[in-house]
């Protein structure tokens, strides 16, 4: 660029002094210089108006292209997002709210987008075996796996659902960082910059659940599935539902008919106060729990494996939050 602005500074003087003999050329120069000096202007203009936007340009071009992550369920996909913003692309496989996780099985597009990656992020603990396949199958030694069970400072006895623990997420966010940083070591500021803003948004998750706690804790409520057992154990609420019959439920086996009558009892005699329903992880016991506690107008708190569409993971484990909260206001005295 600079020798370029330096070879047209030397060719508008040679062509000024040639046109010192001429007074046509002179004009005209003249001109060609006045609208030239115009267009500077407006350009520094332009420029100074907006400088970050130059400055991202720059950073941009300076870095090579954006990190290839694939998420095996769409709420680690999410704070990957969140945490690379522009620097990151972002393929999540789970996000149909009306596939069940736990039953899932990958398909060629899964495997091509795992080739491809730079950094692959599942859950582990059994929840999503067909990962690892995928990631066999596509051997890689450049590629970062994250795998979030692994790495969950606090998971729960026989529950994969790590990511419903809240105080699990910054120890796994930060290993997403790291891998980021490790591909794109330039952004490496600004993955730091991102993970301190994820680290502080999940304070009002926080806030909400020790709100519950403090209103609610004993409170007996039904369960259809472990998932939510991060939470409810969080906000010391009383779960009634055998573990059994929850564990059962996760694992796409049947309860015992001993177990399914307990859960049964306990909401048609009203000791459960409010049911949480799996909404994806559905079966016809579960559905049979769900339409009696309807009848007896029991409060429904549906709850998902994977992050709803329309949500961000903080939103969306806070609206949960926040409908549980609301149904146990109407029915706890
Ligand atoms: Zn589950």
């Amino acid at each position: 660029m600079q020798t370029i602005c330096i070879s047209i500074k030397v060719i508008t003087i040679t062509v000024i002094i040639k046109a010192m003999n001429n007074k046509k050329i002179l004009g005209f120069v003249l001109g060609v210089l006045f609208v030239g000096i115009l267009v500077y202007i407006l350009k520094v203009g332009i420029f100074s108006q907006h400088p970050q936007q130059s400055l991202n340009n720059s950073t941009a071009s300076q870095t090579s292209a954006t990190v290839k992550v694939v998420a095996a369920e769409n709420f680690y996909g999410d704070v990957a997002k969140q945490l690379g913003g522009d620097h990151v692309s972002v393929t999540s496989i789970l996000s149909d709210p009306n596939i069940d996780p736990h039953e899932y099985e990958s398909d060629v597009q899964n495997a091509i987008a795992v080739s491809q990656a730079d950094v692959v992020i599942e859950n582990g603990l059994d929840y999503d075996t067909w990962m690892d396949k995928l990631l066999s199958a596509s051997p890689n030694n450049n590629r970062t796996v994250i795998i979030g069970g692994q790495i969950a400072p606090h998971p729960l006895p026989d529950n994969p659902h790590v990511w419903y623990g809240v105080d699990n997420m910054p120890a796994i966010a930060s290993a997403i960082s790291d891998a980021l940083k490790k591909s794109d070591p330039a952004d490496a500021a600004t993955f730091d910059a991102n993970l301190q803003t994820f680290d502080n948004s999940l304070n009002p998750i926080q806030q909400k659940i020790a709100e519950i706690k403090n209103k609610f804790v004993g409170t007996p409520v039904g369960l259809t599935e472990t998932i939510y057992l991060y939470q409810t154990q969080a906000a010391g609420l009383n779960v009634l539902t055998p573990l059994e019959f929850e564990k059962a439920i996760a694992e796409g086996n049947d309860p015992s008919a001993a177990d399914v009558k307990t859960a049964n009892d306990q909401i048609n005699s009203r000791q459960a106060k409010v049911l949480i329903y799996n909404s994806q992880t559905v079966t016809p016991i579960t559905t049979n729990l769900q339409n009696e506690a309807k009848q007896l107008n029991i409060p429904i708190v549906p709850v998902s494996e994977t992050m709803l569409g329309n949500k961000n993971y903080q939103s969306w484990m806070l609206d949960q939050l926040n409908n549980l909260e609301q149904d146990l206001t109407l029915v706890v005295k």
